[in-house]
């Protein structure tokens, strides 16, 4: 893994989320968890060099982020924000986060197979969250502060988790770092405010939930992301367009490629991205 600062640890090259841990004089603290089986193991194994786990906190509730919370069951109590708890790996319309998680073993983790649970064993006991908070949670741990600050927006329960200590913030997909950002189930009035929360802390290293670890001065880019596409959808509506013709032309598929692994995903990505935002803009006329 990336040794980001004296005590920080992440991997930013991986398919998933960037799992992390922050190591203290009491023990890890572990965020996000790897999608992948043999590498959730591997870094449970890696992390506990340093001394006992402590704490996984999951930064939001989407699978890439969650799923590998199963093999770091006994480690440590795992801190949600009862966003992430009440969705927890909970399937939805568009996407059955089980499936996903199994769909990426044949290409991704083949010896993942051999330890890939059965889908009612999984769900008897995914290891979820055992402390569930509302608003902002402060951890201590040793000598480090843990700053869980709620910053809703690309998901309900989405935090960062602030270490002043190591000047490091991550902040889940609030930052998708030179890689396309997912929309879907995302409030992107929300999402632009939690962009100023961020920008807020004194920090010299920001770890993104996808793609290279960057610095505050990419929240820059993150902002015009989220407004370029907002604008493009509202200017569809605004011409008259249908979801369908909204779908087919507003199309930020040459920005960015797909973070590692699932370059498949991008026709997904812009049809549910434009159809997502289409909804939402229309939502109010819709309901007249
Ligand atoms: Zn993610």
């Amino acid at each position: 893994m990336e040794q980001v600062t004296a005590n920080v640890f992440s991997e930013a090259k991986l398919r998933g989320c960037n799992p992390s841990y922050v190591t203290t004089s009491d023990g890890v603290v572990v965020v996000d968890t790897p999608q992948l089986p043999t590498r959730a193991v591997a870094m449970r194994r890696e992390a506990e060099r340093h001394g006992p786990i402590r704490y996984v906190i999951n930064t939001e509730h989407h699978v890439d982020h969650i799923f590998g919370n199963y093999y770091f069951k006994g480690a440590g109590t795992v801190v949600h924000h009862q966003g992430v708890f009440d969705r927890f790996m909970v399937p939805g319309p568009e996407l059955d986060p089980f499936a996903y998680a199994a769909e990426a073993i044949p290409t991704d983790d083949p010896e993942g197979a051999a330890i890939f649970p059965e889908r009612d064993v999984y769900y008897a006991d995914p290891n979820k969250g055992q402390i569930v908070f509302t608003g902002d949670l402060t951890l201590s741990v040793g000598d480090h502060t843990f700053r869980l600050l709620h910053t809703p927006g690309h998901t309900p329960g989405q935090i960062a988790v602030h270490v002043p200590e190591e000047r490091v913030v991550f902040t889940g997909d609030t930052v998708f770092s030179e890689c396309q950002t997912w929309l879907m189930t995302s409030d992107v009035d929300q999402w632009v405010s939690a962009l100023e929360t961020i920008r807020a802390l004194d920090v010299d290293h920001l770890v993104p939930g996808h793609g290279p670890i960057t610095t505050t001065k990419y929240l820059d880019v993150q902002r015009a992301v989220l407004l370029e596409w907002k604008a493009a959808v509202a200017a569809a509506v605004a011409k008259g367009w249908s979801r369908e013709e909204t779908i087919e032309r507003v199309n930020f598929a040459d920005r960015y490629p797909v973070d590692i692994g699932q370059e498949y995903m991008m026709g997904y990505i812009q049809t549910l991205n434009a159809a997502s935002l289409y909804d939402k803009l229309t939502a109010a006329a819709a309901a007249r």
